[in-house]
């Protein structure tokens, strides 16, 4: 059997469109949802990620702030410009670029800004908003983008027996309060798997959706799926590549090959969750921006 690709690339591309309409249609009301991102220092990844970002949402018609500022700024400073874009009625969402430099506490960041404004989901209420089944939380990005993934894919996961590999704060615990939640794209039943899970594949094989979050390169392998499962792997690992000009590729966490005569669908790396998660952030900003208007 070969499995369906479950391209995040063609998904998040018509979702970026969708947007791109309401946020003419906003604006058009007199409401232009506003983004800043916040990059400390010249780390080229997060720079990478930064401009992407920007780029998506200048594309969709957002209003798009990048604040740059310098790898030493003390966490005072950064905490007055988080102040400063709470208190800035053209912006809707704001999102400090993580990793932060050692002087910073980035718990202490994260908890400055406006929960209403936290298009990240990393902020402790939203974070507890999520956990307790909260229906409208503002969630983070990565597993928001998979719950859309599994949706439009035809693989709505209620009462489906889902199983989560990685428990961290970005992806798998989010991503397991999603799938419990009692809504749209949740009402399953979940399992949260990790590094201490002993024989991960007993626990793997029992998924009918399985949903890979560790950062190791082709962990998960075809016989630790069961046939027919559908498989979304986050992973994103740069691994030597001699025939690259660059010298390495991306690769997921699952071995792709190998699983795709196993799964019924299986999601790409890369072309898989990475662009989901840009379009979920674009999503996360245009749903505060319209959470801020005043009702009629
Ligand atoms: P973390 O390192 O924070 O968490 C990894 C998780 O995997 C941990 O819970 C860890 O368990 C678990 N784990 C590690 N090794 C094993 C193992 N051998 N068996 C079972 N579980 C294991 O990573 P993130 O959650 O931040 O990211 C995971 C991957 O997803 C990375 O490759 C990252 O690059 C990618 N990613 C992709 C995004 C995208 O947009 N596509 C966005 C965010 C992340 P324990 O808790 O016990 O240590």
């Amino acid at each position: 059997m070969s499995a369906e690709l479950i391209s995040g690339k063609e998904m998040a591309a018509s979702i970026r469109e969708e947007i791109k309409e309401r946020v003419a249609g906003l604006k058009e009301s007199g409401l232009t949802p506003g983004l800043a991102v916040v990059l400390l220092g010249e780390d080229p990844a997060s720079q990478v990620y930064v401009r992407s970002k920007n780029k998506a949402a200048t594309e969709a018609g957002i209003h798009s702030r990048q604040i740059t500022l310098s790898e030493d700024t003390p966490e005072d400073e950064l905490l007055g410009v988080v102040a400063g874009l709470n208190a800035d009625p053209e912006i809707h969402g704001i999102l400090v670029q993580l990793p932060l430099p050692d002087q910073i506490d980035e718990a202490k960041v994260l908890s400055a800004i406006d929960p209403a404004k936290d298009v990240d989901g990393f902020h402790p209420v939203n974070v507890g908003r999520l956990a307790s089944g909260d229906p409208d939380a503002l969630a983070p990005c990565t597993p928001s983008g998979v719950v859309e993934m599994l949706q439009r894919s035809g693989n709505d996961p209620e009462g489906k027996h889902v199983v989560v590999v990685g428990r961290s704060s970005v992806v798998g615990r989010p991503m397991a309060a999603l799938l419990l939640r009692k809504a749209p794209g949740g009402n399953a039943t979940v399992t949260v798997a990790h590094s201490r899970t002993p024989d991960l594949g007993a626990v793997t094989r029992g998924a009918d959706i399985l949903i890979v979050a560790i950062g190791q390169p082709d962990l998960i392998r075809g016989d630790m799926v069961k046939p027919g499962a559908v498989v979304i792997d986050v992973g994103v690992n740069r691994v030597d590549d001699d025939t690259r000009e660059r010298g390495y590729r991306l690769t997921g966490d699952v071995a792709f090959d190998e699983v795709k005569e196993i799964a019924s669908a299986i999601s790409p790396v890369p072309g898989g969750v990475g662009p989901m998660t840009i379009a979920m952030l674009l999503s996360n900003t245009v749903e505060a921006a319209v959470r801020s208007a005043p009702a009629e």
